[in-house]
């Protein structure tokens, strides 16, 4: 961290504030110039508070040359993380397609859902069953029942599943799902982060719809920091000035958190777009960029779908979709599953 403090400030409030940088156990190094001198803080810098540091009345300019996060980041990892769900492994050359409806209705849909993604070629399973609906008035999921309708379509088909949590007082539901989401609108809910971390269970972490990148890594880091390591990202779409799309899928996102983190990386083409036809391009977008997987949402019938269906592909159109993915993953130095 590069401190650049002005020079026209009393020695009383340089000594104050080298005392406060020692004081956290950091070194410094000065270089003192015609007007300003720069303060090189040298040390784990990820507890500094920033910006209190800018707040100060000699303080010109401050400058982070490292990252706040060290667990996600992959200076200090730089093999890509490769995570184990029920022998699917997710990261590195992997590439894996989930699938599935964006909610659980009943056993009869996920279960034909389920084998239908299955036979065209997706690895794991998802469905909601606790949704977080914009409107308190809409389809609020099937709760506790819908994981243990996506636990029979798992006992049938052998697929792993992943399903979204909201409050942490629900984990108990989900002692047997493989894979528990974090949705958008949870990405800063930093209390459920620390309790999930505190868990073995491999993690979906969704990017917030105004969230930086580094602030979803620094939600990964929550995670990390508490033991559990097996956490995947998702770009989901980010709330942009453009109404034509549900949201604006961030691409350079992938390449640019491939530099930064060797987390793996899934894309969600559908709450991306909000729209069904919009998902294959989309799709083929992220592989191109190099997402480690997608996830999509799968209905078998879109336009009767409680939630989503505007933005629900059918089996058929998944598994069109799967093929075509299939011929591009050799061009990006990866295969399926
Ligand atoms: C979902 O995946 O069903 C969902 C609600 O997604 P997001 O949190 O990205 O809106
Ligand atoms: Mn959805």
């Amino acid at each position: 961290m590069i401190i650049i403090v002005k020079n026209n400030g009393s020695k009383k409030q340089l000594d104050n504030l080298t005392d406060w940088i020692k004081s956290m156990g950091l070194d410094i190094h000065y270089s003192k110039g015609e007007t300003s001198t720069v303060l090189g803080v040298i040390g784990d810098t990820s507890k500094v508070d920033i910006d209190l540091l800018r707040s100060l009345d000699i303080v010109e300019n401050v400058t982070r040359i490292q990252e706040p996060y060290k667990k996600a980041n992959r200076k200090f990892h730089p093999e890509d993380t490769i995570i184990d769900v029920g022998g699917n492994l997710i990261g590195g050359n992997h590439f894996h397609m989930i699938a599935g409806p964006c909610s659980v209705e009943s056993e009869t849909q996920i279960i034909e859902i389920a084998k239908a993604v299955k036979a065209a070629g997706a690895t794991l399973l998802r469905g909601g069953a606790f949704k977080p609906r914009t409107s308190p008035y809409a389809f609020q999921g099937m709760r506790a029942e819908g994981i243990k309708l996506l636990l029979k379509a798992k006992a049938e088909t052998g697929m792993p599943i992943v399903t979204e949590i909201m409050s942490i007082s629900h984990l108990d539901s989900f002692r047997d799902v493989d894979v528990i989401q974090v949705g958008a609108r949870n990405m800063q809910n930093f209390e459920l982060l620390k309790e999930l971390g505190k868990t073995d269970k491999p993690i979906l972490l969704k990017r917030g719809f105004a969230n930086t990148i580094e602030e979803w890594l620094m939600s990964a880091e929550y995670i990390m920091s508490e033991g559990n390591e097996k956490v995947m990202l998702c770009e989901r779409g980010i709330r942009t000035f453009e109404p034509s799309t549900r949201n604006t899928l961030d691409l350079s996102a992938i390449p640019v958190l491939k530099e930064l983190t060797h987390l793996p990386i899934i894309v969600d083409p559908s709450h991306a777009s909000g729209l069904a036809r919009l998902v294959p391009p989309l799709s083929l977008a992220a592989v191109g960029a190099g997402a480690d997987g997608l996830i999509i949402e799968v209905h078998n019938n879109p336009s009767k779908a409680l939630c989503d269906g505007a933005q629900s592909i059918t089996p058929n159109q998944f598994e069109t979709l799967a093929n075509k993915v299939k011929t591009m993953l050799p061009l990006v130095g990866k295969e399926m599953n």
